[in-house]
């Protein structure tokens, strides 16, 4: 057997999340509220729950993982196995000294690595006396987590789904409803700033920003609810090092380590959990290593966007962020990996850009590359990736390629963010592109 699947035990599920705040090259800027109009910052503590608020501003680098959320993570499968890609490798021709790693978060009960922080937030929820979770969801990834962690959990969950995906994917409307989730396509007429959206445009596709606004909303006028957010915020990041704490074990165990590392990038949770305990480690000089970011000309934010104050959410309801945006009013086309049509990458990511501690491409719209990607994957790894995983795949194809052509030696590590399975209107178009 060689290392082909490089298992964990249970009991090496991490026991802290890595917190890269207090390692970073400069100061992380702090949220701030815009010159006019009502605090935003005075409404966090009405919508977030006190415990993920406090992480958020934490500069504690190594935060204690509850038994009880290492004991659910534990049940929603974790620890992930890592896998190299050989069926991968052969098509490619790669030659021996050029590898392909990656790690399985598609091994997920909903299909993504969201489950990770959802689970935790709502752990925390649970305890603090909240009835309802009210959240947006762009491919619907963010949502099913969500539903799936209050289902455990025993609370109420409401999502405002953007229209455009919500439309496409009655199955995983269905897999939300099977966790007894109550879903809304926004723009929605159940919120002022949907309402008056839809009065523009009756059919209007919707945004994440845009959901986000409807959430809020929500939360702002129901009693014992709380908001949750799926990516770009710090906390969310921090509950994600788990993949990359435990892919660094993995690595360990195989007595290897990643030259270059590539993940999808929306609003950078994936990309960030993989990431950072590593980027920690380039930080203190300990290892050196590449990490790409690969993203949708839909929503190239690390490449078009500029670092500066932004809202998070199309209706400026959100504190400004410090982070690369390509401004909150930007809806992009519609494409099938819906997750990475984000305005903005999280403002810890946006950060290490600017020291160029990370690079970033953007593939184009019309998603033909991620075709020929998806089927090369499917045919010789067998696990179908989510249509937003297929943008690291696609990056680590490309780096492999590169590698081989100069003929120099690389391992290159990809994380998988999701499964595609409810994902089959993109496997029906890659059937039709790649003959
Ligand atoms: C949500 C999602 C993404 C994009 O969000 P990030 O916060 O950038 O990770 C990528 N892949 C999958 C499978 C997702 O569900």
């Amino acid at each position: 057997m060689k290392n082909i699947q490089i298992n964990l035990l249970p009991e090496e599920i991490p026991r802290k999340w890595y917190n890269i705040i207090p390692d970073l090259p400069e100061k992380l800027p702090r949220p701030k509220d815009p010159e006019e109009g009502e605090s935003r910052l005075k409404l966090l503590p009405k919508i977030f729950n006190p415990v993920c608020l406090k992480q958020e501003m934490s500069t504690e680098n190594w935060i204690t993982i509850p038994e009880e959320i290492r004991e659910l993570l534990l049940r929603a499968g974790r620890p992930r196995p890592l896998f190299r890609a050989i069926g991968l490798e052969r098509a490619l021709k790669l030659p021996k000294n050029v590898k392909l790693y990656y790690k399985s978060e598609f091994f997920s009960p909903t299909g993504s690595h969201k489950v990770n922080t959802a689970l935790a937030q709502l752990f925390f929820v649970g305890k603090q006396g909240y009835e309802k979770v009210v959240t947006e969801t762009g491919a619907g990834q963010w949502g099913s987590a969500l539903a799936y962690a209050a289902s455990l959990m025993g609370l109420k969950c409401t999502v405002y789904w953007v229209r455009a995906a919500h439309d496409l994917k009655p199955e995983r409307k269905a897999l939300m409803q099977s966790f007894g989730a109550e879903i809304f396509a926004s723009p929605s007429n159940r919120t002022k700033c949907g309402r008056e959206l839809l009065k523009k445009d009756p059919k209007h596709p919707g945004s994440l920003g845009i959901a986000i606004s409807e959430a809020i909303e929500d939360v702002l006028n129901s009693e014992k609810s709380v908001y949750c957010l799926g990516s770009v915020l710090n906390h969310v990041l921090l509950h994600q090092t788990i993949i990359g704490l435990e892919m660094m074990k993995q690595f360990e165990k195989i007595d290897e380590e990643p030259d270059v590392m590539t993940g999808c990038l929306g609003g950078g949770s994936n990309f960030g959990g993989f990431v950072l305990p590593f980027v920690g480690e380039v930080i203190k000089g300990k290892r050196k290593i590449r990490f790409i970011a690969a993203q949708s000309e839909s929503a190239p934010s690390l490449i078009n966007g500029e670092y500066r104050y932004d809202f998070a959410d199309h209706a400026e309801q959100t504190p400004l962020l410090k982070m690369f945006t390509l401004g909150h009013k930007h809806v992009g086309t519609s494409i099938f990996a819906e997750g990475l049509r984000y305005h903005a990458a999280a403002p810890i990511i946006s950060l290490l850009r600017k020291h160029n501690l990370i690079e970033a491409v953007a593939y184009p719209s019309d998603e033909k590359s991620m075709f020929e990607a998806a089927s090369l994957f499917v045919k010789n790894e067998g696990f179908l990736p989510a249509p937003e995983s297929c943008y690291a795949v696609r990056a680590a194809i490309d780096e492999a390629l590169k590698a081989k052509k100069e003929n120099r030696e690389c391992i290159i590590a990809m994380n998988i963010s999701g499964h595609g399975f409810l994902d089959m209107q993109f496997y029906t178009k890659v059937n039709e592109m790649v003959k």
